[in-house]
């Protein structure tokens, strides 16, 4: 019994050689959200509104009500969310495969050409050099990009706009095609506000992680936080969105575990 795989997990985790490392952002009001150009229906922020606080609300008790879009904060996007991945089973966080929820990372540092060129673009070509490297990405692993995006605390540097959109780093056409046919990863994550770069529209096909990811059943996580505390191979990653009946996505909270190395 204690030395089941269960229970040296907890050992390890009671003894730290195993660390839990948080991916998430904190779900405030201010906490930038992502805007669609006006003729479009727009995403709700994070609100938050006391309902009692010890207080003649309620004596004894603290607590709030929320509102949020399904895509606020740190987020998953389920395959449902875009039309190419409309018609495919399982395709919503109420109906998704729980062993997509659980699994390894693969975390490729693109943070040093991210700050030269704010729309970088990861290509299949970069994927593979990160290889040759630190081995053959696993079948069924997440892919993280870490971009160091999530350490611009200003809103305004973290949204990155202009008056030709938002400019932010993220995977081209070739790169996703590449993650899911040739390396069935299950789903790719971002520091930035969508998995897609900011300038992902001009693409071929436009969004082309949305596309290929959920035309594939695959996933996404975006808004994540601390990749730079990631190796760059040999995290698990825990990311259960909420159980919303044919839900899109839904903010959640990122846990990586680490191992300490020896
Ligand atoms: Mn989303």
């Amino acid at each position: 019994m204690s030395d089941g795989l269960l229970a040296q997990l907890v050992v390890a985790l009671s003894q730290r050689r195993v660390r839990i490392v948080d991916l998430t952002q904190t779900l405030s009001p201010e906490f930038p959200q992502i805007v669609l150009p006006p003729e479009m229906a727009q995403a709700w922020p994070f609100r938050l509104e006391e309902a009692s606080r010890y207080d003649e609300r309620g004596p004894g008790w603290y607590w709030n009500n929320f509102s949020c879009s399904e895509h606020t904060g740190t987020h998953f996007d389920a395959p449902i969310h875009w039309v190419s991945g409309r018609d495919l089973p399982n395709n919503a966080t109420d109906t998704l495969p729980l062993e997509d929820l659980i699994g390894p990372a693969c975390v490729m540092d693109c943070s040093r050409q991210a700050a030269a060129d704010p729309d970088f673009l990861l290509t299949a070509d970069h994927i593979r050099d990160w290889e040759r490297q630190y081995g053959r990405i696993p079948p069924r692993a997440w892919f993280l990009m870490r971009t160091d995006w999530s350490q611009r605390r200003d809103p305004v540097a973290y949204q990155n706009l202009d008056e030709a959109g938002q400019h932010t780093p993220g995977p081209d056409t070739s790169a996703v095609r590449f993650l899911v046919e040739e390396r069935d990863v299950v789903g790719f994550g971002s520091e930035a506000i969508g998995t897609d770069a900011g300038q992902g529209a001009h693409l071929k096909p436009p969004y082309p992680c949305h596309y290929y990811m959920h035309g594939n059943g695959r996933h996404g996580l975006q808004c994540l936080t601390n990749l730079d505390l990631l190796p760059p191979t040999g995290a698990v990653i825990i990311c259960p969105p909420l159980k919303i009946r044919q839900g899109s996505g839904s903010p959640l909270r990122v846990l990586a575990l680490v191992e300490r190395s020896a």
